[in-house]
């Protein structure tokens, strides 16, 4: 069965001090029962990979450039990730999508050269209210997730498959707003049927699909209760070592 896996996603939030009181504050109630991971901002993967040495948390950027390297100015390869002990990634953040216009198929190539580079993508997808009520979630999900799915088939086919889903319903993020339980398990349930239908029940049932979009720690546990749901993707609770610290012991 799959293992929970906790990211906290620091969005461009922190310092050095802050930084440091967060891990530190969280730190302890991470046991082996779950998967507890960060997200932080470029600048600090260096002090919070120090903070984390010899410790159960993995840690991780919030983006990175599909290309291995060259003229792209204001971008970081998976090379230089590496360089800083980093085993995931997010790739294709709501906030990526609206704010620096990248694709489903620029999601995609960025996932591909995660996974090929033996770092870890978590893919995030997720509709609009305006789309949700539009009726149209099912396509929405399926054309941001099917380019990912078409481009990494491979990687299932050379046992290399290494890939975390996250579904984040826009309306949900950061608006104190969650998506129901039933909600988030409804399009979990599809998203792995999709997996299934595309790449077979072994990657269906072994692939980690995590809910993200307000989760805090009283409404943590009854998310993480349902069947398709492998964990959440944290945003502004995870600034707070004590509300990540009760989502981590929700999970
Ligand atoms: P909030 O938890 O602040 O709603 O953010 C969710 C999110 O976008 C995590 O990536």
């Amino acid at each position: 069965s799959r293992k929970k896996l906790v990211a906290g996603n620091w969005k461009m939030n922190g310092s050095f001090d802050s930084n440091e009181a967060l891990v530190l504050g969280f730190l302890p109630e991470v046991d082996d029962q779950v998967d507890v991971s960060v997200f932080c901002p470029f600048p600090y993967l260096s002090q919070v990979g120090k903070l984390l040495e010899d410790q159960r948390v993995t840690f991780g950027a919030q983006d990175v450039s599909a290309k291995p390297g060259g003229a792209y100015t204001g971008d970081v390869s998976v090379d230089m990730l590496k360089e800083f002990g980093v085993k995931q990634v997010l790739v294709g953040h709501s906030e990526r999508r609206q704010y620096h216009a990248e694709s489903s198929v620029a999601v995609a190539e960025k996932a591909v050269a995660a996974i090929q580079g033996g770092i870890t993508p978590i893919v995030c997808v997720g509709e609009t209210l305006a789309e949700r009520e539009a009726g149209k979630v099912e396509a929405v999900i399926a054309s941001q997730l099917d380019p990912v799915v078409e481009r990494c088939s491979k990687f299932v086919e050379s046992g290399t498959w290494n890939l975390v889903i996250a579904y984040e319903p826009v309306w949900a993020i950061g608006t104190g707003v969650t998506a129901s339980p039933e909600q988030a398990q409804e399009v979990h349930a599809m998203i792995r049927a999709r997996l299934n239908a595309m790449l077979g029940p072994e990657v269906a049932q072994n692939t980690r699909i995590l809910y993200g979009g307000s989760v805090k720690p009283g409404n943590a546990s009854e998310i993480f209760a349902k069947v398709d749901i492998d964990g959440g993707l944290i945003g502004g609770a995870a600034l707070s070592s004590d509300d990540f610290s009760g989502i981590i012991r929700a999970a």
